[in-house]
């Protein structure tokens, strides 16, 4: 069993109370109210291409404007050549547009100029490229290389802070503190597991605590009997 402590917050913050967590159980818990969020794509290349659209976009609009362009556009060489214009329009309904058409298409020319059409499984190749984050990074080592990386967007942010796991500001002051305190064997799956916990469950408003399997252990629940 792995376990995590959290601190209570009924608790003054001199007379903190330690609280053991359940890592194993909140895992199992979670996987049995919802299925783990998959990216519908193996390729590498178009993992990190869609997860770069995904930013500030909603997952169902990225799903699907990805499709559009990697049906238009199926591999890097032809990606590199496309035209702005045509990119803009494909990539419309998402958020910020503009500079993620110029973004992917300077992303895949990259690669081709620089990693031999290969996306590097090193963390901080990847961050060099335009618009390429930590968590972006993480994804694309965790998901496509299988590598050991916890993806902290908004929703592992947000619930990892109410389970009290966390108690920080930023999604990379979580990832940092989550790698510290969560055992190894659970950083590739948790992000696929807490976006979807996130969208049904946990969700940024109107948290639906009432349906919720960790309400009874969790500090924030407003669930009522
Ligand atoms: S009890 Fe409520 S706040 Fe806590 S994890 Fe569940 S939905 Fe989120």
């Amino acid at each position: 069993m792995h376990k995590v402590y959290k601190m209570s917050r009924a608790m003054p913050s001199l007379c903190l109370q330690v609280i053991p967590m359940d890592m194993d159980d909140i895992i199992k818990r979670i996987k049995k109210t919802v299925e783990p969020h998959r990216i519908p794509f193996d390729d590498p290349w178009k993992v990190l291409i869609s997860t770069v659209l995904s930013q500030r976009t909603r997952d169902e609009t990225t799903g699907e404007i990805s499709k559009r362009l990697f049906q238009k556009y199926p591999d890097l060489e032809k990606l590199s050549k496309a035209e702005l214009k045509d990119l803009e329009d494909i990539l419309r309904p998402i958020g910020f547009y503009r500079e993620k058409a110029k973004r992917i298409r300077d992303i895949a020319r990259i690669l081709i100029r620089e990693y031999n059409g290969i996306v590097p499984e090193n963390k901080e190749e990847l961050m060099k490229l335009p618009g390429v984050g930590t968590k972006t990074a993480n994804i694309v080592l965790s998901v496509c290389f299988g590598k050991d990386y916890i993806a902290v967007d908004t929703h592992v942010h947000r619930i990892s802070n109410r389970l009290g796991l966390v108690n920080t500001r930023s999604p990379e002051e979580t990832e940092k503190k989550l790698m510290k305190i969560i055992d190894k064997k659970y950083w590739k799956e948790l992000n696929s597991l807490l976006v979807e916990f996130g969208k049904k469950i946990c969700r940024p408003v109107n948290p639906r605590c009432n349906e919720c399997p960790l309400r009874e252990i969790c500090p924030s629940s407003n669930y009522v009997a």
